[in-house]
């Protein structure tokens, strides 16, 4: 009986020995681990424990996990972010995972970054304005999203039975959710006789404004969408195009055997002029297609389920690692990989990109348009072979 890493030991792999490797084939020795070691993070990690004999060289760690990042917890709820102090190859987006109980409030704030974020669970009411004091106030549920330009106010509040879990995106990787503008900070930070100048009240109106932060609490929501909507709105009236967007509602932009994908960016939800993003799914056996992206770095999210990725990285070097749950993986632009369902359930995971369009390349649609006779002389498959691949870009595999 083989043991779970002779099982996995790579067979001769021709091309290893044609790139000046050492090794084409391992001994069962060789790949033993003594320890110490823990065993579910093998368990979790299997092509990092016995990497496939075709990895190669130095590619910088491109995961994360959420679940090794520092849990902000406040009464009401709690935030956990990625940013490029943790996970330095992240330089173009920083994510926040946030939870509110029912009631419990976001504060009113701003900051520097766009924001985009999908609703993972439960429920939420949003607030905003823009620059020219025009309101937008709505009700989210599981796989809505909202987008907040760069500088405009907005609020974030749990709704029932049982609050919200959301995932935010922010287009810089040096933003911190720990250092937004809030407005308790602001009006605490102000001397209290030009608070008084500013609103025209008295300097006693201001007796009982917290002096720090609220950043998360707890708090209550008595009135309905349209009594919220219809209180807070003014002589400017509503917001012209919508900073929400229904993703789970939209038709697949793409649907094969192996899984299905939405497409969301500013074409079909106008106002999310600095994120892009596609929601994918991976059947169990499928395979999300070797491809590129010409326009931006890719900032993924697994959702559910187990992935591996590849990243080619040029000059013959190329790592694998796995993906669980939670996980964030991180693929600078123009950089070849793939993404494989490695378990036995549906994969769902979210790419999201600095951009105002999704754009990517598949190295099945390139080389089925390039002619026949210049691709057989790069790769040496046969012209049947050739023949048989994919005519397009089938986005996840099998078509
Ligand atoms: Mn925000
Ligand atoms: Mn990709």
């Amino acid at each position: 009986m083989k043991n779970r890493v002779e099982e996995r030991l790579p067979v001769g792999n021709p091309n290893n020995e044609r790139r000046g490797e050492s090794v084409t084939t391992i001994s069962p020795e060789s790949a033993t681990d003594p320890g110490p070691k823990y065993s579910v993070a093998s368990e979790l990690a299997p092509s990092s424990e016995l990497p496939p004999s075709t990895d190669r060289g130095d590619v910088p760690n491109f995961w994360f996990p959420y679940s090794r990042s520092h849990k902000r917890m406040q009464e009401g709820g709690w935030a956990r972010q990625i940013t490029v102090n943790d996970f330095p190859i992240s330089t173009t987006i920083a994510g926040v995972n946030m939870r509110l109980i029912a009631g419990a409030i976001r504060e009113l704030h701003w900051h520097q970054a766009s924001e985009w974020a999908i609703m993972l669970y439960g429920n939420a009411r949003i607030t905003v304005i823009d620059p020219q004091g025009r309101t937008f106030v709505d009700d989210l549920t599981e796989g809505d999203l909202w987008y907040f330009p760069s500088g405009y106010p907005h609020s974030i509040q749990g709704l029932g039975p049982d609050g919200c879990e959301f995932l935010l995106i922010f287009d810089d990787g040096k933003f911190s959710e720990n250092e937004t503008f809030l407005i308790s900070d602001w009006m605490a930070h102000t001397p209290v006789e030009v608070l008084s100048k500013n609103f025209g009240l008295p300097i006693s109106a201001f007796e009982n404004i917290p002096q720090k932060e609220l950043y998360i609490f707890p708090g209550k929501i008595t009135k309905s969408l349209e009594e919220d909507l219809k209180a807070a709105t003014g002589p400017a009236g509503q917001v012209p195009e919508s900073f929400s967007y229904s993703l789970y509602k939209q038709q697949p932009n793409v649907s094969t055997q192996g899984g299905e994908a939405r497409v969301v960016d500013s074409n079909n939800f106008p106002v999310s002029k600095a994120i892009a993003a596609a929601l994918v799914t991976v059947h169990p056996g499928g395979l999300r297609e070797m491809h590129w992206h010409p326009n931006a770095d890719e900032w993924l999210y697994v959702i559910s389920g187990k992935a591996r990725i590849t990243l080619f990285a040029a000059v013959g070097k190329a790592r694998t690692m796995d993906f669980n749950a939670g996980d964030i993986a991180y693929i600078p632009q123009s950089m070849g990989h793939y993404i494989e369902n490695t378990g036995d359930t549906d994969l769902r995971f979210l790419e999201t990109f600095r951009s105002s369009y999704y754009a990517s390349i598949s190295l099945s649609d390139w080389m089925s348009h390039t002619p026949p006779e210049l691709v057989e002389a790069h790769t040496h498959l046969s012209s049947k072979s050739l023949a048989a691949i994919p005519k397009k870009q089938v986005v996840i595999m099998p078509e």
